[in-house]
């Protein structure tokens, strides 16, 4: 489903200007017919503060000077995207819901208070929250719910992850997201289910739980692979991003549509009309 062009550009800010999915953003906002880069915010006293967020990254002057004040740039966008730090991400929703400002948000790791900052910010704004922007990896989702109302608890399942050896949190926020599919559409509560990595004697495998393990290393950009192990048979559902525009170009196509919606959570499955 491709995006048809809109008369006036959204006006985006980005979180994080300077982080490696802040510059990818960035990029990915020039490169959408629809959007237009208003505002690029750093943290507070970041030596990126004055520079042009276009020669930061390297696609040129873009006239937008990295600030790191959200609330001086907020009156100059639509829509704020937000791939930072959960204690970060977590002011920027109260001065989004201040001001009316919707968000799309990537940031991964939000404590449970944290969630309940996101849920009641949704009550007065729009916001896509989602642990992976990819078109992939949300059409896995759905493959996901198929495979495990078809195989209910007769398979046994097991999600393996691997990231880049920077990644401060684990599991996988689509780690996460994959392990709630499978859970849902079984009818479980993933608190419940939930085996994280094995040591020392664990005892044979429990039915019904589903087994996550974090593998951490060099530069991988994104893997997951969830098996259903069934006797006799075994089906994987494996995704591999190769690059970080992918969930960049998929949050700004977000931003292009979250301005559209009334108040409340959204996700990237509703973005792609796959709910
Ligand atoms: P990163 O390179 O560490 O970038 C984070 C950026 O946020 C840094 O530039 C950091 O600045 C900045 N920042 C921190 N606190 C800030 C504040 N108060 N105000 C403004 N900026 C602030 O990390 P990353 O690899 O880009 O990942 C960022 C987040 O996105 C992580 O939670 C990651 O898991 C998530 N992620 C999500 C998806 C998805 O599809 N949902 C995909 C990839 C990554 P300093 O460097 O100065 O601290």
């Amino acid at each position: 489903m491709s995006e048809q062009t809109t008369a006036t550009p959204i006006r985006v800010g980005v979180i994080g200007a300077g982080g490696r999915m802040g510059r990818m953003l960035i990029e990915a906002t020039t490169q959408n017919p629809n959007t237009t880069l208003k505002a690029a915010i750093e943290r507070q006293g970041s030596s990126l503060v004055g520079a042009d967020a276009g020669e930061v990254v390297g696609v040129g002057v873009l006239d937008v000077q990295i600030v790191d004040d959200l609330p001086a740039v907020i009156d100059r966008i639509d829509v704020l995207i937000d791939f930072s730090l959960p204690d970060a991400t977590e002011q920027n929703l109260r001065i989004c819901a201040d001001n009316n400002t919707a968000m799309v948000i990537g940031t991964t790791g939000f404590n449970d208070a944290q969630k309940s900052e996101l849920a009641k910010a949704s009550e007065r704004i729009a916001i896509v929250y989602a642990g992976n922007y990819s078109t992939g990896v949300n059409v896995s989702l759905k493959l996901l719910e198929m495979a495990a109302k078809a195989f209910g608890k007769d398979a046994d399942v097991e999600i393996i992850e691997a990231h880049h050896k920077h990644k401060i949190d684990a599991p996988s926020g689509t780690a996460y997201m994959m392990a709630e599919a499978v859970a849902k559409a079984r009818g479980q509560n993933l608190d419940e289910v939930a085996i994280y990595g094995r040591e020392g004697q664990t005892g044979a495998r429990e039915s019904g739980t589903i087994g996550i393990h974090a593998i951490r290393g060099g530069e991988i950009v994104g893997d997951h692979k969830v098996m259903f192990i069934a006797d006799g048979e075994m089906v994987e559902i494996t995704h591999h991003a190769r690059e970080r525009m992918t969930f960049a170009a998929g949050a700004v196509r977000a931003s292009t549509w979250i301005v559209q919606q009334a108040a409340g959570q959204y996700d990237m499955q509703d973005v792609l009309g796959l709910s």
